[in-house]
């Protein structure tokens, strides 16, 4: 199973979320669905001047599912939307095993890493990051037509 340290870490932001919740308008918000395991995660936006100033996330599934939210609404918030799309590369690169991942950049979102060798789990990894960047397209187009 999962490396015990990476489950430890899984386990504290399934049970101690950070950023859970719904935002106030203006916002985006964009709903995402793990059909394979049955996760959900509705993210809530707030971007300003090209930067993700609030974020929040609710939802429910599995808590590799909502651990990743949580670790996603902590690394992206005040970030700018290139840095955000960074981060998302960095992150889908390490949960497919691609790269090892950095902790300095990616500090508690290295321990998704265990899931590599679990391909139906990976699903449930990668759904809050693939949902971000649905909403960070939307913000885009947003900021592009003010
Ligand atoms: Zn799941």
């Amino acid at each position: 199973m999962l490396d015990e340290l990476y489950q430890e870490i899984i386990l504290d932001h399934y049970r101690h979320p950070r950023g859970r919740g719904e935002l106030e308008p203006p916002k985006i918000t964009q709903e995402g669905f793990n059909p394979s395991c049955g996760d959900e995660v509705i993210l809530d936006l707030r971007v300003e001047n090209g930067r993700v100033q609030d974020v929040r996330f609710h939802g429910r599934g599995c808590s590799i599912s909502q651990a990743s939210a949580s670790m996603m609404a902590e690394a992206i918030k005040g970030k700018t939307l290139t840095e955000a799309h960074a981060i998302i590369q960095q992150v889908l690169a390490l949960v497919k095993g691609e790269t090892e991942g950095d902790p300095e950049t990616l500090g508690d979102i290295v321990a998704l890493a265990g899931v590599r060798n679990f391909p139906v789990r990976v699903k449930c990894a990668t759904l809050a990051w693939h949902t971000l960047e649905e909403a960070l397209k939307h913000a885009e187009t947003a900021s592009a037509t003010v």
